[in-house]
């Protein structure tokens, strides 16, 4: 075509055919499964509940901006917006990303601990929030959240955290139980072993299909009692090659092979999906 204008029209058409036609087909494909996705961020946690009625929960946001990479793969190119986003603890392997998210996202509402840190990143997190008037609730036991059949649980932290600074930061670790189905998950964030102890005793924990093991596979957490209670068919680390913190370490990883069937890593297995139905489920590494 001999005339700019038409070139340009048609390239937008194109480009808009593109654009619809895929986030077209990634609908049609949809069934009514639950999507958990365990993101490969490097050394961090982060982890996307993405239901069939496109309600997304994110968990953590790893440490930097690797996160929205992976949210692109995960979801439609036309949806930037997020309905939950729940952080779990204030250190950088888990907060960085969400502030990232926070600036590219639209975000509905967010739980947190309610604890403060000394970091840039704490103070960034807690001014983004601020400019952006998002919603907030400081999660203590109990705090449940349902998208249809999807239903979760906050089973801790056990006492609230609001305004206090922490020794450990990871004390404070907000642990959330989900069911979809008949299936069950546990993520245990950087919990540490002092307090798998204390949910263990409270009868909190019980058996799942799906454990992410707490804390990277610290020596300080997956205690023997509470990999007993919680008798997960699969566990899944979240973790870093070659990080300098010897996260897994291998005696977590001797416990974890003697008590549990299936262990996947982040490290190794890259980015994880689980395609959860109501009465089944199955996933796929390296996605
Ligand atoms: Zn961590």
């Amino acid at each position: 075509m001999k005339n700019p204008i038409w070139r340009i029209l048609l390239a937008l058409a194109l480009l808009a055919a593109i654009t619809y036609g895929f986030s077209g087909f990634q609908a049609a494909e949809r069934g009514n499964e639950l999507k958990l996705w365990f993101f490969d961020v490097g050394q961090g946690d982060s982890i996307l509940l993405d239901t069939a009625d496109h309600h997304q929960i994110l968990i953590d946001g790893g440490w930097g901006s690797k996160v929205l990479s992976e949210l692109s793969k995960a979801l439609p190119i036309n949806d930037k917006e997020i309905d939950l986003v729940i952080s779990t603890h204030n250190d950088a392997d888990h907060l960085g990303g969400i502030n990232e998210v926070l600036k590219h996202y639209k975000v509905d509402r967010i739980w947190l601990n309610g604890a403060k840190h000394s970091t840039k990143m704490y103070e960034k997190f807690i001014a983004l929030i601020a400019k952006k008037k998002i919603p907030t609730t400081v999660v203590t036991a109990g705090k449940t959240v349902k998208f249809g059949d999807l239903e979760g649980i906050a089973i801790s932290p056990l006492t609230s955290f609001a305004g206090i600074m922490p020794q450990n930061q990871n004390d404070g670790s907000i642990v959330t139980f989900w069911q979809y189905g008949s299936s069950t998950i546990l993520l245990t964030a950087d919990a540490e072993a002092p307090l798998e102890t204390q949910l263990v005793a409270r009868g909190l924990v019980r058996q799942v299909d799906i454990l992410k093991v707490a804390h990277h596979g610290s020596k300080n957490g997956s205690s023997e009692d509470f990999l007993r209670a919680v008798k997960a068919k699969i566990a899944v680390i979240q973790v870093g090659k070659n990080n300098r913190y010897g996260h897994p370490a291998p005696s977590v990883m001797t416990r974890l092979k003697k008590l549990l069937p299936k262990i996947l890593r982040t490290d190794t297995d890259g980015t994880i999906r689980f395609d959860i139905w109501l009465d089944r489920y199955s996933y796929q590494t390296g996605v």
